[in-house]
């Protein structure tokens, strides 16, 4: 659709420009088609495995309009996506599917982060939602959070200079538009919404999902998603590559959980592992090796820290040096300060007051 309107503009633009008109009769029309859909594409598709395609951002460290990569299993009588960006850029990621899908059947969500499962509410009708029963009720409690500031990230956008950023702009307008009428469940709508706490078999697609729950790790209601036939593991949040993780404490992170978690998902994979981490490029087995290393060398530095009598807020700020490049330096304190936090548990001050309560 959009592809045809862009090139009807751009035609009705060129109309009365023979040099317009000559640049036009000499490009092949297919390759022209092929530039148009292109330059509109605000995520970077990729096709990993025959009928899997993941959509990057290309938004790098920035967190105002940072999106989790979406995975798209196509199928023709109904496709399943897995994880759906934030609000501001779900409308968008829908546009861009109908033009790789005649059908969506299915939504996972592998956890309810807003850069995961914000955009939920973009897609409405009768589609089914899949997602951890820890991941509904926090959609359900404080879904809405998911649009706080959405003006803002809509300016945020457009001025990005991001190839198809103004089209999703005008695509999150229309969301800001019909925030006023919608319901309080949209991010798990009742009747559509199937949660899960425990592995699970999903049928959809043309395939057969894995859906795994390893317990607490990046959040409280991880799912990682296996397709075995066609040797995919999809980690969500439990796999950042190449950035710093986002250690979410009130969101039910657990350090020893986590590299857990990363121990199960390393049983389904072998070297031949195509491996999609929830941030970063698709890689592979060795993906998870780095990350459970940097868990580890980050939790001995911790624990270093405290036994040398550091406090808190500067063990918060520390780095491992072969660390620092990594994107989303921002993520990083959260990280430190969340395992200081595990390893002596706050009893001081704050904890004395809520007792004293
Ligand atoms: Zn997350």
């Amino acid at each position: 659709m959009l592809n045809q309107l862009s090139r009807r503009d751009f035609l009705a633009r060129s109309a009365g420009a023979a040099l317009g008109a000559g640049l036009l009769a000499g490009l092949p029309r297919g390759a022209f088609a092929a530039r148009t859909g292109e330059a509109a594409d605000f995520f970077e598709w990729t096709e990993i495995s025959r009928g899997v395609f993941v959509a990057l951002n290309r938004t790098g460290g920035n967190l105002e309009l940072a999106g989790g990569n979406s995975i798209l299993f196509v199928d023709d009588a109904g496709s399943l996506i897995v994880d759906v960006k934030q609000a501001l850029l779900g409308n968008t990621l829908k546009r861009e599917l109908t033009g790789r899908t005649p059908k969506l059947g299915w939504i996972v969500n592998t956890h309810h982060h807003f850069d995961h499962a914000g955009g939920n509410p973009c897609f409405g009708g009768t589609i089914p939602f899949t997602m951890h029963a820890n991941c509904e009720k926090r959609l359900l409690e404080s879904g809405a959070s998911n649009v706080t500031g959405l003006d803002k990230r809509i300016e945020a956008l457009r001025a990005s200079g991001l190839p198809g950023a103004e089209a999703a702009a005008t695509d999150a307008g229309e969301l800001l538009t019909s925030l006023p009428t919608l319901p309080q469940d949209a991010w798990a709508p009742k009747g559509r919404t199937t949660s899960i706490t425990a592995q699970t078999s999903l049928k959809a697609a043309g395939r057969t999902l894995t859906l795994h729950s390893f317990g607490p790790g990046h959040t409280d209601n991880d799912i990682v998603v296996h397709d075995a036939d066609a040797n995919i593991v999809l980690g969500g949040d439990v796999l950042f590559n190449g950035l710093h993780v986002f250690f979410d404490v009130a969101g039910g992170a657990k350090s020893a959980g986590w590299l857990h978690s990363l121990a199960e998902i390393k049983k389904l994979c072998n070297a031949k592992t195509i491996v999609v981490p929830g941030h970063g490029p698709v890689g592979d087995v060795t993906m998870i090796d780095r990350l459970a290393e940097y868990f580890e060398k980050t939790i001995a530095a911790v624990k270093q820290a405290i036994k040398d009598g550091k406090p808190r807020e500067e063990v918060a700020k520390m780095i491992l040096p072969e660390y620092k490049d990594f994107a989303l330096g921002v993520a990083q304190p959260y990280l430190w300060g969340g395992i200081y936090d595990e390893l002596v548990p706050p009893t001081t001050d704050s904890a004395q007051k809520e007792g004293a309560k």
